[in-house]
């Protein structure tokens, strides 16, 4: 009875509501019970199992969460950052622990900018991105885009990759210094410019895209034709689950 259960509920978690408003009662409650089990971590805020620090497992990561402080295209804090903190599922942890082993030896390491990111932070850039009042960072940030455009050209969406938490913005830096390395352009420049193939930039900085690219592929991240710091990891363990819980330690 019970693996009869859980096979019904398996299958319910990936329908729609449609089909999942066909089942009824008791058996509806035993389906949505499964299916917290089965998804554990939920959006329920504070609800973290499933996720880790992921400065624990990648030694030496440099952590420069740009969303907990004012250093990003907004200009201030944005929601739901409560500590600067790396969090990400402990798939795309442990795989990003196995990219900074391998650069290691190359006297080379990673910074990362952004990780899990919840939903309400989101929410955060789509209500200043509809202010177009309010430009402080157009100079720096997307100098050559209309502020009422980065909707329509997808700088900005409803939606972020980044709240399922297998995904990572990040870039190469020296292990000793840990300066980062020359990529051409800073991150999130909402630009034709952060496009990793973009042949604006100089040969050295297509050079370091590339490494960076082929480090990350090398252990199960697909990198972004847009964005050359942006890294999704392959098969991920929550595809369809867009978290919301906060970031703190
Ligand atoms: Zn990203």
């Amino acid at each position: 009875m019970e693996e009869a259960v859980e096979h019904k509920a398996a299958v319910a978690c990936g329908k729609t509501e449609g089909e999942a408003g066909m089942m009824r009662g008791a058996l509806m409650a035993l389906v949505l019970a499964g299916c917290a089990h089965a998804q554990a971590p939920t959006s329920a805020s504070g609800n973290r199992s499933g996720f880790v620090d992921v400065a624990s497992a990648a030694p030496g990561l440099v952590v420069d969460m740009r969303y907990y402080g004012s250093e990003n295209f907004i200009g201030r804090p944005i929601a739901g950052y409560e500590a600067p903190v790396c969090l990400l599922t402990a798939e795309a942890a442990a795989a990003l622990g196995r990219v900074q082993a391998k650069l290691a030896p190359f006297g080379l390491g990673l910074k990362v900018f952004d990780c899990y990111r919840p939903q309400r932070a989101v929410a955060d850039f789509v209500v200043w991105a509809k202010d177009l009042s309010d430009q402080t960072r157009k100079a720096a940030q997307y100098p050559n885009v209309e502020k009422s455009r980065l909707f329509e050209l997808g700088y900005i969406a409803e939606k972020s990759g980044h709240s399922r938490g297998s995904t990572v913005d990040l870039t190469l830096v020296d292990l000793a210094t840990k300066a980062e390395i020359d990529m051409g352009s800073g991150y999130d420049l909402f630009d034709t410019k952060s496009w990793p193939s973009d042949q604006t930039v100089g040969a050295q900085a297509r050079a370091n895209r590339l490494a960076l690219q082929a480090a990350m592929m090398g252990e199960g991240f697909r990198p972004l034709k847009e964005e050359w710091w942006h890294f999704t990891l392959n098969g991920e363990p929550y595809p369809e689950t867009y978290f919301d819980f906060v970031v703190r330690r």
